[in-house]
């Protein structure tokens, strides 16, 4: 087992730091890494989904690399077109909706990312479930204008009701994230049709083959996102992304790029916008203070009591 903690470069989602556990088991590393604000029960998925990695062989992919879309925080014009030039991605991810900034904020954001991208590059925005039902009526279609069409808007509300109000009211398509992986019943979605795409997370929802059920049952199109691992939690991800054979987005998983330090001397990284399909291993840990360590190895009992899981016996 090793603990990683790094900052990262931009705040994001409220973060500017992020760390977790690497297991070790015998098919390879895994990574138990939840948010903070994830009570214990809720980071159940999350082990099973290291467990798998570190314990199974991941489902046989029908491609090598995949493609990635590149993230932007919610910065300012400036910095978002740079993130946006060095990319090297085709499409790109917005956040929009951030506490305490404004709409023409994200507009100008949007319309920044544009004009760095060109003509022809994908752009979504993501709000986190931010906005009331009647502002995103009207930052929806605002968006779209200022990013010359969007691809689709990642939870511009918080309620599956409220979703599927929303996807009738305005013509830019309507991605659920929260609303899946936040939710005890994520087919919630699909009955509402409130969506007309999903994202998916492999850790929050219970590793690759979890991943892959819950694909075949919902019958969306989806795509793949991290929840901001190091590139031993992407490459997860990316096995996922590898074994869909109908993948028609570009999947959120270049943000190692975030982090001032990642775990891996060759940290997976798009190159060209696509990354490699393997497993990785953690050959350059930037070491954790004694503090961190040892608050991530009791979370990590603490979750493993609760599912009943005997990591010696498990990882042996
Ligand atoms: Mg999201």
């Amino acid at each position: 087992m090793a603990v990683y903690a790094t900052s990262l470069r931009d705040r994001f989602r409220g973060l500017d730091r992020r760390g977790g556990v690497l297991l070790r088991g015998p098919a390879g590393w895994g990574e138990f890494s939840p948010f903070w604000d994830y009570d214990d029960a809720a980071c159940v998925p999350w082990l099973r989904a290291a467990l798998e990695a570190a314990t199974l062989p991941y489902p046989e992919p029908v491609r090598d690399r995949v493609a990635v879309n590149a993230t932007v925080p919610a910065v300012g014009p400036q910095r978002a077109a740079e993130i946006v030039s060095r990319s090297g991605c085709s499409t790109v991810k917005v956040k929009v909706a951030q506490a305490g900034q404004s709409l023409a904020e994200d507009l100008d954001r949007v319309a920044a990312v544009r004009s760095a991208l060109g003509a022809e590059g994908h752009i979504r925005v993501d709000a986190n479930g931010a906005w009331s039902l009647e502002d995103a009526r009207a930052a929806v279609p605002a968006l779209d204008r200022a990013a010359g069409g969007l691809q689709y808007a990642e939870q511009p509300v918080a309620t599956v009701d409220d979703l599927a109000r929303l996807r009738r009211s305005v013509g830019v398509p309507i991605a659920a994230d929260e609303s899946i992986r936040r939710a005890t019943d994520p087919l919630a979605v699909k009955r509402a049709e409130a969506a007309d795409v999903v994202v998916i997370k492999v850790q929050p929802l219970g590793g690759v083959r979890a991943c892959l059920a819950l694909v075949e049952e919902l019958g969306l199109p989806m795509v793949v996102s991290s929840a901001l691992e190091s590139s031993v939690g992407i490459a997860a991800g990316v096995a996922l992304a590898a074994a869909l054979p109908g993948i028609e987005y570009a999947s959120g998983l270049a943000t190692v790029a975030m982090f001032d330090h990642d775990v891996a001397s060759r940290p997976l990284l798009p190159e060209a916008g696509t990354l490699p399909v393997g497993r990785v291993t953690p050959d350059a840990l930037a070491p954790a203070s004694e503090d961190t360590v040892s608050r991530w190895l009791a979370r990590l009992e603490r979750v493993a009591d609760l599912a009943a899981i005997d990591l010696d016996e498990v990882l042996r």
